[in-house]
């Protein structure tokens, strides 16, 4: 009607979420510590840079903007891969130099291991790098000085906390949305998303949405954004990847969760991208940043 004003239905006020990537080679994941030897890594077929070169395009269809969560390791033997990211608009963050849990450090050995996964990927990107992902979500009560450390270390933001209960990771009683984990700083951590059945929480990303309907973390997606929050959505390169050699020797439940659905992914990954309004952790650390004041 001429002249009537319409308010902006709500679809045109889409929330943008974090869309991000943990960039590892197949062998590098916490299922496979155990009968994977680090000492071995570099022996083994490299395929991180095909598969994130594949996520990279899947991407440029709906020309979503990611974070990718990149080991130091990576970074040392793929600098190509970092600029490629960087070239497509998307933003460098840290892994850690080498997938090791948190929980498993001193306070000096984290620090240590922020600094060198911080050069490396600085040196092979060219670019600042403010955020950080804990390997495995393995920032939870175990680690109080963890958080204290990335903000020493002049960290904008951490995206490290699983408000979940999970047989190797989580922190169930953390916030569900991003706070402030030291006072006094500007940190502010950002937690992976999970979805509120009731009084449980269910894991969204990675193994999660691969393994069960896609539906459901759609619904979480939504469930979020309901509460005018943003999403914090993640995957890993070698989900996209049916190709990759299997490890023989690993527990069976670790075979089970690795290698299912591998084909499925990329389709699910196409749609769920497609469905929402998706961007980088920084930009979305910053907004929320300013909503803590
Ligand atoms: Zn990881």
């Amino acid at each position: 009607m001429k002249g009537h004003a319409t308010p902006p239905s709500p679809s045109a006020m889409r929330i943008e979420n974090g869309l991000s990537v943990d960039v590892e080679e197949w062998f590098q994941v916490g299922a496979f510590e155990r009968v994977i030897d680090k000492a071995d890594w570099p022996g083994l077929q490299s395929r991180v840079e095909a598969n994130t070169g594949a996520v990279l395009d899947l991407f440029a269809e709906t020309g979503a903007k990611a974070t990718f969560f990149t080991l130091g390791w990576v970074a040392e033997r793929a600098p190509r891969l970092l600029q490629r990211i960087v070239a497509a608009g998307h933003e460098i963050a840290s892994h850690g130099v080498d997938h090791q849990r948190v929980f498993t450090m001193t306070a000096a050995q984290f620090r240590a291991d922020l600094r060198r996964a911080r050069a490396a990927l600085e040196d092979a990107s060219g670019v600042a790098v403010t955020g950080y992902r804990a390997p495995s979500f393995s920032i939870d009560t175990r680690t109080p000085w963890a958080h204290q450390v990335l903000a020493e270390e002049g960290y904008a933001y951490s995206s490290s906390v699983a408000p979940v209960r999970h047989d190797h990771y989580g922190w169930p009683d953390a916030p569900r949305f991003a706070f402030r984990p030291v006072a006094g700083a500007d940190l502010v951590e950002l937690p992976v998303t999970v979805a509120r059945i009731g009084n449980r929480h269910l894991a969204t990303g990675g193994g999660f949405f691969r393994l069960f309907p896609s539906a459901l973390t759609n619904w979480a997606v939504r469930q979020v954004n309901a509460e005018e929050r943003p999403a914090i959505f993640y995957f890993h390169p070698w989900e996209v990847d049916p190709g990759q050699p299997r490890v023989a020797n690993a527990p069976l439940k670790s075979k089970l969760r690795h290698y299912s659905r591998l084909g499925a992914m990329a389709g699910k990954l196409r749609h769920l991208v497609a469905g929402h309004a998706w961007g980088r952790i920084d930009a979305i650390a910053a907004r929320e940043a300013a909503r803590l004041g």
